[in-house]
């Protein structure tokens, strides 16, 4: 079975063929906003330039008449992008009459995940722009067992690094700044239960500039954030009496976070999971496999049921697999 996925919930437009085995192609044209952060409208009008060049890229290089089923980012993410999404890949299913599927991303960025590490019944730590969750399966459904309070850890790296003069998206640019930097600074540590926080520690983070240098922000930011994700992630392994960790989101190529997570399953006995770099941030290829699955167990998703779905949560999907 080949399916063709697109994503496209925020800044990356990206369209993969996937079959049982492996992906197929992968193809990816990311919106880079000129300032500031990623703004709705403007990525939205990116998504719906860049669309039809993208999918034509696809289609040279694979068959049309091979495709079975077409997949689609259905939510959670920013509503215009998901609507261009959903707009071609309803397109598609009819002009190729073939099934239609919405996937949710976040269980697409765990199933990419468990497909392509050995790890089969794990503790996801789930850290991207958007989104900061730790989930784990229990019965037919994944749950969600702690989650940002307020803003993504993404989204709190890039605001961070907005505020040092540095372009979208900041992740890479503060991890490297951090590893130049050694020297400790305080920032509040929000953990409530099994829930964090981090827009509280961006603004005290920022007002450390004005006697802190770069480096070591960035450094105490990250050792922070990170020991805050850690310490639930243990907790929810703890607690489900799990042994495997995985990692997944465009946060987890992040050298420092994936070292604090080895270190802590090592103490523990659990194996720990890193999907390969270009299936850790969004991708289409994680949407076409999920969408994959479901096509498989049965799931598809009639025109009439295929709006977008912004605050689409991975609770509400039922696992037939
Ligand atoms: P996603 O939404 O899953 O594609 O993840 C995008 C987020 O990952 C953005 O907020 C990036 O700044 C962040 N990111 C990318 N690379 C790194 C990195 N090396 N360290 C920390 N965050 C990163
Ligand atoms: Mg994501």
């Amino acid at each position: 079975m080949n399916v063709l996925g697109i994503e496209g919930t925020a800044w990356n437009l990206s369209v993969a063929v996937v079959n049982e085995e492996e992906v197929v192609l992968l193809v990816n044209d990311p919106y880079q906003p000129k300032e500031g952060g990623i703004h709705p409208r403007e990525a939205s009008q990116h998504h719906a330039e860049k669309m039809p060049s993208l999918l034509k890229s696809v289609f040279e290089r694979f068959p049309k008449e091979k495709i079975d089923g077409i997949a689609f980012s259905q939510g959670p993410g920013l509503g215009p992008c998901l609507r261009v999404v959903g707009t071609a890949a309803r397109f598609l299913a009819l002009k190729l009459k073939k099934p239609l599927v919405g996937v949710n991303h976040c269980l697409a960025h765990v199933e990419v995940g468990r497909w392509k590490t050995k790890a089969k019944n794990p503790v996801v730590l789930y850290v991207s722009g958007g989104n900061s969750q730790i989930i784990a399966r229990r019965g037919n459904r994944y749950r969600v067992f702690g989650e940002t309070l307020d803003i993504g850890i993404g989204n709190a790296i890039d605001k961070l690094a907005r505020s040092f003069g540095l372009q979208h998206p900041g992740g890479p640019k503060i991890e490297q700044l951090a590893e130049k930097g050694s020297k400790y600074y305080q920032l509040p540590y929000v953990v409530k239960g099994m829930d964090f926080s981090f827009s509280g520690m961006v603004t005290a983070a920022q007002k450390l500039k004005e006697k802190a240098k770069l480096e070591d922000i960035a450094f105490s930011f990250q050792e922070t954030a990170f020991a805050m994700l850690t310490e639930v992630t243990e907790r929810a392994l703890a607690y489900l009496g799990y042994d495997e960790v995985l990692l997944v989101g465009g946060v987890g190529v992040n050298k420092r976070l994936q070292k604090m997570l080895s270190v802590m399953c090592e103490d523990r006995g659990a194996r720990f999971y890193t999907p390969p770099v270009e299936l850790m941030g969004d991708n289409g290829a994680m949407i076409a496999y999920t969408g994959l699955l479901m096509l498989k167990h049965g799931y598809s998703t009639p025109l009439e049921k295929s709006f977008i779905k912004p605050n689409f949560r991975i609770e509400e999907v039922e696992i037939r697999w």
